[in-house]
C-alpha cells in the first residue's frame, strides 16, 4: 500500500480538446502523461523524472484514435446507440492499457501482463479487484481523489444500460434502445475518461515506478 505519497513534484498538463482523441505525449523512462506540446520536443526534459533526449510517443495509440475518430461521426449521425455501445468498449480498452501499466510499473513482465489480462476479462474484476491490488485503494476512491467522484458511477449506469440494450435482463427486460442523451452522456465520460486516467497513469504508473 502507498498511503503516504511524497508531496508532489509536478502537474499533470491536459491536452486540448477540439472535437478528436486527446494528444498525449509519453516519457519513455517513467511512463509521466503530458498534454503539453513543449513535451513533445525531446528537449523538453520530464517535469517527473528528468529525462531528456528521448523520442515521446503518443498516447492513446493509434487503435484508440481510429476508434474514437468513429465514435465521434457517429454521434455526428445521431447513431446513438452505435456510439453508446462503442464508447464502452473504448473505455475498456483504455482502462486495459491503464492497468496494464500499473502491471508494469509493478514489475511484471509482458508474459505476466498477458496472463493477467487474459484470466481477468470482465470489467467488475478489473476494476473491483485487480485496480485496488495495483493501487491500493479502490477505483471509485482514486477517481473521487482525483476530481471526478461522479465518473464510476456514471460508467456503471451506462454499462448496465448498455448490457440491457445488448442483452436481455433477467430483472429489467429488454431496455428497446439507447437514446441520444445516452449517447450524449457516453461523449461526456469518454472526454472524462482520457483525463482521468492520465492522472491516474501520473500517480500510479509514473510515480509508483519512482516511489519503490
Ligand atoms: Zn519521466
Amino acid at each position: 500500500m502507498r498511503r503516504s505519497r511524497p508531496p508532489k513534484k509536478h502537474k499533470t498538463v491536459f491536452a486540448a480538446v477540439d472535437g478528436k482523441a486527446p494528444e498525449y505525449f509519453e516519457c519513455p523512462a517513467c511512463g509521466f502523461l503530458s498534454g503539453d506540446p513543449a513535451f513533445a520536443s525531446p528537449d523538453t526534459p520530464c517535469p517527473l523524472c528528468g529525462a531528456a533526449q528521448t523520442e515521446r510517443r503518443i498516447w492513446p495509440a493509434d487503435r484508440i484514435r481510429r476508434l474514437d475518430a468513429r465514435i465521434r461521426r457517429y454521434q455526428a449521425d445521431g447513431e446513438s446507440e452505435v456510439v453508446v455501445i462503442l464508447a464502452m468498449t473504448l473505455l475498456e480498452t483504455i482502462l486495459e492499457d491503464l492497468l496494464d501499466r500499473m502491471l508494469a510499473a509493478h514489475g511484471a513482465d509482458l508474459k505476466v501482463r498477458r496472463m493477467v489480462m487474459d484470466t481477468q476479462r470482465a470489467i467488475g474484476i478489473r476494476l473491483g479487484k485487480l485496480f485496488p491490488a495495483l493501487a491500493g485503494e479502490e477505483f471509485e476512491d482514486a477517481a473521487s481523489e482525483l476530481g471526478y467522484a461522479d465518473f464510476p458511477k456514471r460508467w456503471r449506469r451506462l454499462r448496465e444500460a448498455r448490457n440491457a440494450f445488448i442483452h436481455d435482463s433477467p430483472f429489467t427486460g429488454p431496455q428497446e434502445h439507447l437514446d441520444q442523451r445516452a449517447a450524449d452522456e457516453a461523449m461526456s465520460l469518454l472526454d472524462q475518461a482520457y483525463r482521468l486516467f492520465v492522472l491516474m497513469n501520473n500517480r500510479f504508473v509514473a510515480d509508483g515506478m519512482h516511489g519503490e
